[in-house]
């Protein structure tokens, strides 16, 4: 299944005795769909490419803003005006060419986002927006695929797991609501300090590994929270919501 060359490759990590040849054949199976190639999705396309995940879909409408650059560490002054999610998918190539990496250019949006996630193994949403962001949770409960959902603002990171479907287990509108006009955290507006998504986006694709491979204590259901302006690490329990308008009933 595994080639020498990727033996070779991911050795540190199949030396793990929680990890193994086992988990690295999960990850060369798995497909990541990630929503969004910005502050969180930089980072995350880089290591869950480097890690050995099978296939990556990378969705986004945007192109790269001088802006960006400060966060977006996949992009240079060269790559302003281009499309993220095919700058993205070209360094995911060129990281690791035994992944297969897409580019899809589009909006996700509540009419699409079944079509654009289905046959994913995880969805990871990184994205910027909380219509994006409740339309991805839809279609993931829809879909039964379990999400990883990690957000950033100013100083603060969050980073939990969603699997709605299960009996007694949370989705992202439990803990959000349904209301897709609420004010979302926005990078342009707040602000973000440059290394934060860093952290953030690689936090989420090492729990999108674990989500797919299953070591250690599974993050279903439970958010983490990052406070870089005190350094304080939380890590709460979302509750199921039994009345909540997505994942109730
Ligand atoms: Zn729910």
């Amino acid at each position: 299944m595994l080639s020498d060359a990727e033996l070779d490759r991911y050795a540190r990590q199949i030396i793990l005795p929680a990890f193994g040849g086992a988990g690295q054949a999960k990850l060369k199976a798995a497909h990541v769909a990630l929503v969004g190639a910005g502050g969180i999705g930089c980072p995350a396309i880089t290591y869950l490419a480097a890690a050995g995940v099978g296939r990556l879909t990378i969705i986004d409408h945007d192109h790269v803003e001088r802006s960006n650059l400060h966060r977006q560490p996949l992009f240079t002054d060269a790559d302003i005006g281009a499309p993220k999610a095919k700058i993205a998918a070209a360094a995911a190539r060129r990281i690791n060419p035994h992944v297969e990496a897409a580019a899809v250019v589009r909006r996700l949006d509540a009419g699409n986002a079944v079509d654009l996630l289905a046959g994913a193994s995880l969805i990871l949403d990184g994205c910027d927006n909380f219509a994006a962001r409740l339309a991805v949770n839809r279609a993931a409960l829809a879909l039964r695929i379990p999400l990883l959902s990690a957000a950033i603002g100013a100083f603060e990171g969050q980073v939990a797991l969603y699997e709605g479907w299960r009996e007694g287990s949370p989705c992202y509108a439990c803990l959000v609501g349904d209301d897709p006009d609420r004010p979302g955290i926005n990078c342009a507006e707040q602000g973000v300090i440059g290394p934060l998504p860093g952290m953030i986006g690689t936090m989420a694709a090492l729990e999108s590994v674990r989500a797919l491979t299953g070591w250690g204590r599974p993050l279903t259901g439970r958010l983490a929270i990052i406070d870089m302006v005190e350094r304080r690490w939380r890590e709460v329990g979302v509750a199921k919501d039994a009345v909540c308008p997505i994942c109730a009933g």
